[in-house]
């Protein structure tokens, strides 16, 4: 019955009316209407009928208002997917300027005799930035795929002109140039141009950068996930919602490539800018780069990919490679693996476009997707509860279970798997993630796997939106995952379910009831009172959504709980997304293979199949997965060994090279070997004097050789923007009386960019000043490692004084170096020239043992001297060390 009866906001919204003058109308026709969520007979809806509405067909008006529903949805999305890519690519541009300025610098340095430099320098920044957003405001998601190739050209053209414009314009004031210049070239003319490009955007957005460089961190997972193939791929019309989804994702990669290539094209037109190269011809030429841009070549890379493979794969010599990598400023060997950023950096250098494999084997496994077409069939919705902590997340879950269990179901659920599929009546079924709260939802949606279709945000009515509630918001929107509010305990005294929804309608929830897109109904969880709406709204939310899969393929998942079970090894719950997944498939999960032996419901009982949004504990993978890990069917045993085989090797490859250093020692030491020539900085302080003063200062450091380039300066705490610049750029960061924001240190951690912070101008000035010559040397300490007293002292013809030890503590090699103490008083340092027991030679001797010690060129030893052996520590200065 359900079906068919409909809600007074289901009413309401059919006829554009709202529920209150709907509830109001019924009401005074007398008929038992008490909120939004009531049911309408079918007299009332008659009634309602013959009111508002033209006498449509209930099934037209019902599809309307999805198609509606979907309409609004699609336009608030592209708005969103706007913002977002308008503050990506700004945060892009000013990434890849910072990692261009190196190259560029040393490019300008090299045509220096030339050309007065600073024409060049400054033509950059200005024009690549308004290049790229005023693109964008037209496009619209649809056409997106098929955009790039106009956008490239719309691109393209500024550069050139630019590159004219900027030679000519700066052209009559090279009278000034001089005085910047004898510096040479990084002192004055530095920090301009580079603060340009971020000053204009970057002040008024400082909250969004931050914002945008978070979900761009999470951006770069997801585009590590997959990157498309690009344009050509249109063909498969199949797998529509997934394509969609896919494209959705992407797209900002698209942008990322783009802009690269924007830069990367802008300064090819200005290395062309060389005297003599009249416009037509440098016009002919960027058509004719433009012609050959039209069709990168793609490589398929994976991350941490060692030089070697990467020159292969773009047929470059390594040797070349690596003097590339010196042009643009890092140090690498030939077998050094390179970082994502670094790979793309050094394809576009030549030209290509990168796609990349976060795991390997991933382009095998999407090739195969694609092969394997086939019929769309609805599936049921996979959901999600989020909610703050004790508004009855658990005792939804349970209730729904024992609900179903009363629905007629034979054995109940007995297992906790991590999921459980309920029926309804009417024979639809929705799948629950049973493990409650946020972290479940937000571990795989970073390791990139999305398994939630819906969200059920659960709000205590008896209390108020808590910080987690508002957490859980922010996740789903961010995952783009629609949400079904729940408000709780309407059986107790306190709820004041009208309370709840101003507290979400003020963080961006707007409830139907109100006039907005969020389905919101008022349950208890405790008496099951409305349960039935609510799943009623799961399933409306899900037809909105057109969940589709092929159950006629090899299936595909996601692992969604595993353990490691006494008798039965790795056991893991893999919620099947597409595909069957059947008994005896071969399959490959995170870095580990496997063959299904067998499969359990959450009833405990077998199974043979399933299939698509279905949860199914597994049996038969080699090693424990995680929580997220994908979950691939293959034809052939031996590939799906083959593929874990590789990525269990890549993923120790992957530990060892997460982190390149960039801290100021290193770079210290690399400026004293003469691989560096500048050393980046940001800057950041409590008020713009200070900057004003640090960088004065900094500039004044600057020698022939080395000087330190600003590359980025402001008001205001550290924030990840500046990292992400930073990290780019290998510069370092100087915090001035201002800290790092949490989420900025964390990312510098794990980005290993060495954030300072001082308090004294003059610190700031030591520390770099020593790392300009290359003199931050490591400290140098001595580790204690044994001590011994003297008990007796012999002569021993030709070779002279020998010590009979006793030692005290720890042990004492031949090697080690010792110092000699007498009444506490340090009275000889140096090394062993004997060390023995009972005449023999020996390496060391430990704590308790008695041994004859000579000391070399030392024979001044008494009875109850103090012999103690150190070791020389080198420790590299710590960030706390120089600082304080
Ligand atoms: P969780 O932390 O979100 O999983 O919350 P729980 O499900 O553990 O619920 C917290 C407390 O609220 C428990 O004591 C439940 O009995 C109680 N509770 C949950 N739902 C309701 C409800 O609808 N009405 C009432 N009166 N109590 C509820």
């Amino acid at each position: 019955s359900l079906a068919v009866k409909k809600r007074v906001f289901q009413v309401a919204r059919e006829f554009n009316i709202s529920n209150e003058a709907l509830v109001e109308y019924l009401h005074k026709l007398g008929y038992d209407i008490r909120n939004h969520m009531s049911l309408l007979s079918d007299e009332a809806y008659g009634k309602a009928v013959e009111k508002f509405g033209e006498t449509e067909l209930q099934h037209d008006s019902e599809y309307e208002f999805r198609r509606r529903l979907k309409e609004k949805k699609a336009a608030e999305e592209a708005k969103k997917q706007q913002a977002r890519d308008s503050l990506e690519r700004r945060l892009k541009v000013a990434k890849d300027l910072a990692e261009e300025m190196p190259r560029l610098k040393r490019q300008r340095e090299e045509e220096h005799e030339a050309e007065p430099p600073k024409e060049e320098k400054t033509a950059p920044p200005p024009e690549a930035k308004p290049s790229a957003p005023p693109s964008q405001p037209e496009e619209k998601p649809e056409e997106k795929p098929k955009k790039p190739k106009r956008k490239l050209k719309v691109v393209e053209i500024p550069p050139e002109e630019a590159g004219a414009r900027t030679r000519e314009k700066p052209r009559p004031e090279p009278a000034e140039k001089p005085e910047a210049e004898p510096s040479k070239a990084p002192s004055e003319a530095e920090p301009k141009p580079e603060a340009k490009p971020q000053g204009p955007d970057g002040k008024p957005k400082e909250k969004e950068e931050e914002e945008g460089a978070e979900r761009k961190k999470k951006r770069k997972r997801r585009r590590r996930k997959k990157r498309p193939a690009e344009t050509e791929e249109e063909p498969q019309i199949t797998e529509k919602k997934d394509r969609k989804r896919k494209k959705k994702r992407h797209r900002p990669v698209f942008d990322e490539a783009e802009i690269q290539e924007n830069i990367r094209q802008t300064l090819a037109n200005i290395d062309d800018t060389a005297p003599g190269k009249t416009r037509k011809r440098k016009r002919r030429i960027a058509a004719e780069e433009e012609e050959a841009e039209l069709e990168p070549q793609v490589i398929k890379v994976s991350e941490y990919m060692s030089l070697s493979e990467l020159s292969n794969l773009m047929n470059v010599e390594s040797t070349e490679l690596i003097k590339k990598c010196m042009e643009l400023g890092m140090m690498v060997t030939i077998n050094q693996r390179l970082d994502m950023d670094t790979i793309t950096l050094l394809a576009s250098e030549y030209g290509f476009q990168v796609e990349a494999l976060e795991e390997f084997g991933e382009d095998i496994l999407e090739e195969m997707e694609e092969e394997e077409e086939g019929t769309l069939l609805p599936r049921p919705p996979v959901v999600t509860i989020m909610g703050h902590v004790d508004h009855g997340k658990t005792s939804l879950l349970d209730h729904i279970r024992k609900s179903n269990i009363i629905a007629g179901e034979a054995g109940g659920i007995t297992q906790h798997i991590g999921a459980y599929e309920v029926t309804l009546d009417h024979d639809k079924n929705i799948t629950f993630l049973d493990t409650p709260g946020h972290e479940a939802f937000t571990a795989m949606r970073a390791r990139g796997a999305q398994a939630t279709d819906i969200v059920v945000l659960v709000v205590a009515a008896d209390d108020s939106v808590m910080p987690q509630t508002i957490e859980a918001i922010s996740h789903a929107k961010a995952a783009d995952v629609p949400i079904v509010v729940a408000v709780n305990k309407i059986d107790k005294p306190g709820a004041n379910p009208d309370l709840i929804r101003k507290q979400l309608s003020e963080h961006g929830v707007l409830v139907e009831q109100w006039g907005g897109k969020y389905q919101a109904v008022e349950i208890s969880a405790k008496t099951g009172e409305n349960l039935d709406s609510l799943l009623e709204s799961i399933l409306l939310e899900a037809e909105i959504l057109d969940l589709k899969a092929n159950p006629d393929r090899k299936a595909k998942g996601v692992i969604i709980e595993s353990k490691l079970d006494r008798g039965k090894g790795p056991v893991a719950t893999v919620l099947v997304q597409a595909g069957t997944l059947t008994v005896g498939d071969p399959f490959v999960s995170g870095t580990f293979a496997g063959k299904v032996r067998s499969m359990f419901d959450e009833r405990g009982k077998r199974v043979k199949s399933a299939g698509p949004s279905v949860p199914v504990q597994v049996l038969g993978f080699d090693g424990l997965p995680q929580a997220g890990d994908s979950f691939v069917v293959l034809e052939s045993e031996r590939d799906t060994r083959d593929i874990s085989q590789k990525r269990q090797q890549l993923q120790r490859e992957h530990e060892h090279w997460r982190s390149r250093p960039r801290t100021l020692d290193e770079i210290s030491r690399q400026i004293a070997e003469g691989q560096v020539r500048q050393l980046s900085v940001v800057v950041k302080a409590d008020v713009d004097g200070s900057i004003q003063a640090i960088i004065d200062s900094l500039m004044k450091l600057a020698t022939k050789e080395v000087a330190v380039d600003v590359i980025h300066r402001g008001v205001g705490a550290i924030s990840e923007s500046d990292v992400l610049l930073a990290s780019a750029s290998g510069a370092i960061i100087i915090g001035f009386n201002v800290r790092p924001t949490s989420k900025a240190r964390e990312l510098a951690a794990k980005e290993s960019v060495d954030i300072r912070q001082y308090e004294v101008i003059y610190d700031i000035l030591n520390d770099i000043k020593a790392a300009l010559e290359g003199f931050l040397t490591p400290d140098i300490s001595e580790e204690l490692v044994g001590t011994a007293e003297v008990r007796q002292v012999f002569k021993v013809p030709k070779v002279g004084m020998i010590a009979g030890c006793y030692i005290n503590s720890g042990k004492i090699n031949r090697n080690d170096n010792i110092k000699v103490y007498r009444d506490d008083r340090l009275i000889h340092d140096g090394r062993i020239s004997s060390l023995k027991r009972f005449k023999e030679d020996v390496r060391d001797v430990a704590t308790g043992f008695e041994c004859g010690i000579g000391v070399e060129r030392f024979d001044d030893l008494k009875v109850n001297d103090v012999i103690e052996a150190y070791h020389v520590v080198e420790t590299k200065r710590t960030l706390e060390q120089s600082t304080r």
